[in-house]
């Protein structure tokens, strides 16, 4: 609605434009005719002259006579010698003198030249109106009264994310979506409705929900799930009704809604007095995004940083069932980070960027962006011409002592460890056939754990001989295998590996019949109360014989790393080099080592 009162008054203005620019050409040019100097100054002295309108910046004077038809052919143009005398000779006869400042210049030329120049003001000034307006953000959700407040955005692209290129990749499609919808619903292609974005505070989900909304040119609506959850009942949902609302009206656009556990915590997890506010707020937010289903111009960004805690309701096909995981930055992610933030700041030349890179492991975007800003603070307090090295390290400082709070700077000894532990995930699925190839490595902390080994399709994998658990199980068990071998030590990273190594094994045993000594029973009978199928002695076999499993397991592993030290060794010198490494880079390494040992 608003859309038509915007066109209409688009429509005015340039209706009025062009008269103006009408008048200024042409009106001038009413002919007008010319008169020798001599004749005015006898017609004066004859009194048939009524007013004579003078420029002092021009030698042309414009006569009018007394004349009762008051036609444009009453006047004339005049080039006089000298205005002074002209003046007083009117005076003396009492002729009206108007003094005129000639705004218009003389030259037709020069006019068109004039009307060009504004021609294209005017449409720069359109431009900029029409780029700003596109990424205008509202925010909606304001508390109690429910208000919609409008904030203006910079314009943010994805040139403004810098080290994000996998999640840009994912979110390239909702853009292109965005843009060419047509495209897809021609052939009938679901885009994705709900995109959960996952990652700690500060890594760059808002910027990169900013610059999907950017890329694409369409409206940003942002709310925040600890705003929507408010003291009086019903606000939250209202809220969330408003939002949904207003989206329509501005479509195609993105809804950002930031920090989505705070309404969509699994809803056993809640006792206290918010409940019901929160069972509402969700509840509604369910309903708007089931109703949203035939909507191809909506998509909505969801950020979060404990995904594991948000209500199963909400990642249900249809709603938020995409994830993208954003880490915390590596080494080269860091570096780009800080070359972006260093563009509008004198560095002295002495001052690395990518050696500042290196000794900022566990910095998310938004604490690298606070370290420059905090450098460029602390030289422009000591009155440097640029940020040095010191300014750096004193920011760095500062910084640190925030981020240690929330144990997140990772120093070296842990760097190595984790090194170590993903090193020897790695290495020792090289020499298991059946396991997937592997994707990437880090030692950059995601999620609860410090580092991790993505294999190609590690999840959905099914394990189904004996062979091949076994494989898995030695795998899992290599990272406590590699940190006893090189270090002598174990730590508790491997803590979640022997869970789930425990959990695969108990399965051998107890449901899959793998084990020879306990035989083809299921466990899961034991659940059948008052029965007791299986007896206690049983019972304790089935103990012994996981826990060999995973020691046999664990072995294996061990034996592996000990034979292939110097590949390991390898691995872990390009992890603590580069913090993520591909499966590519693995694979080389591997292939080149291999080569070796067999020309030995
Ligand atoms: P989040 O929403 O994940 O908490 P933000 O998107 O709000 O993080 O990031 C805060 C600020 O940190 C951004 O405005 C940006 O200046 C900076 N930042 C974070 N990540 C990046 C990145 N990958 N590239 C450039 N700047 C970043
Ligand atoms: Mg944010
Ligand atoms: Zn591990």
């Amino acid at each position: 609605m608003k859309e038509i009162y915007k066109n209409v008054g688009a429509v005015i203005i340039t209706v009025e434009l062009l008269i103006a620019m009408y008048c200024y050409i042409f009106i001038p040019f009413i002919p007008i005719n010319t008169m020798e100097y001599g004749v005015l100054l006898n017609i004066i002295k004859q009194k048939t002259v009524d007013s004579i309108t003078v420029d002092k910046n021009s030698e042309y004077v414009t006569v009018t006579l007394k004349d009762i038809s008051d036609s444009p052919s009453n006047q004339y143009k005049v080039q006089i010698a000298d205005q002074y005398y002209l003046k007083g000779l009117a005076e003396e006869n009492d002729i009206k003198i108007i003094e005129k400042q000639r705004i218009l210049p003389t030259s037709p030329y020069l006019r068109v030249a004039i009307i060009f120049l504004l021609f294209v003001l005017i449409n720069i000034f359109y431009f900029l109106y029409k780029r700003k307006k596109d990424t205008i953000v509202k925010v909606i959700g304001d508390t109690a009264s429910g208000k919609a407040e409008e904030i203006q955005n910079p314009n943010v692209t994805f040139e403004d994310v810098a080290g994000l290129d996998e999640e840009k990749n994912e979110l390239i499609e909702i853009v292109d979506f965005l843009k060419y919808p047509e495209r897809y619903t021609k052939l009938g292609a679901k885009v994705p409705r709900g995109i959960l974005l996952d990652g700690k505070p500060g890594t760059g989900k808002t910027l990169l929900a900013k610059a999907v909304a950017g890329e694409a040119g369409v409206t940003f609506i942002t709310a925040s799930g600890s705003e929507f959850i408010n003291k009086y009942i019903g606000v939250g949902a209202d809220n969330v009704k408003k939002m949904f609302k207003r989206a329509r009206e501005e479509a195609p656009c993105i809804i950002f809604i930031d920090e989505i556990d705070a309404i969509g915590v699994k809803r056993s997890d809640e006792n206290n007095g918010g409940d019901s506010e929160r069972n509402q707020t969700i509840d509604q937010l369910l309903t708007e995004l089931d109703g949203f289903r035939s909507r191809n111009d909506i998509i909505i960004l969801a950020a979060t940083n404990h995904p594991d805690i948000l209500d199963p309701a909400l990642t249900r096909p249809g709603r938020f069932d995409r994830t993208i995981h954003i880490g915390l930055p590596d080494v080269s992610a860091r570096t780009e980070i800080l070359k972006l933030h260093a563009k509008n700041k004198p560095l002295f030349e002495d001052v690395r960027l990518d050696e500042i890179a290196k000794n900022t492991a566990g910095f998310s975007g938004a604490e690298l962006e606070n370290l420059l800003n905090e450098s460029a603070i602390h030289a422009a307090r000591h009155q440097h011409e640029a940020i040095s090295n010191e300014d750096i390290s004193e920011a760095f400082k500062k910084i640190t002592v925030g981020i240690k709070k929330k144990g997140r700077i990772i120093s070296e000894e842990e760097k190595k460890i984790t090194a170590i532990h993903e090193a020897g995930h790695s290495v020792v699925s090289m020499f298991m056939p059946s396991e997937a190839k592997i994707k990437e490595v880090s030692i950059i902390p995601h999620g609860k754990a410090g580092g991790y080994t993505w294999s190609d399709k590690a999840e959905d994998k099914q394990y189904t001989s004996k062979n091949e658990i076994m494989e898995r199980l030695s795998v899992l068990m290599a990272g406590r295998a590699a940190e006893q071998v090189v270090i002598g030590d174990i730590s508790t990273g491997a803590t979640m590996d022997i869970e789930t190594a425990t959990q695969i094994a108990t399965n051998m045993v107890s449901i899959y019949g793998m084990d020879s000594e306990v035989g083809p029973i299921s466990i899961k009978s034991i659940d059948i109360q008052g029965m007791k199928i299986v007896s206690d002695k049983t019972l304790d076999t089935i103990g012994g014989r996981i826990t060999n499993i995973v020691k046999e397991a664990e072995n294996n592993a061990i034996s592996i790393i000990i034979k292939h030290r110097v590949l390991l060794d390898q691995v872990v010198e390009l992890l603590l080099e580069k913090e993520t490494i591909t499966g590519e880079d693995i694979q080389k390494i591997y292939d080149q080592y291999i080569l070796e040992a067999n020309a030995k």
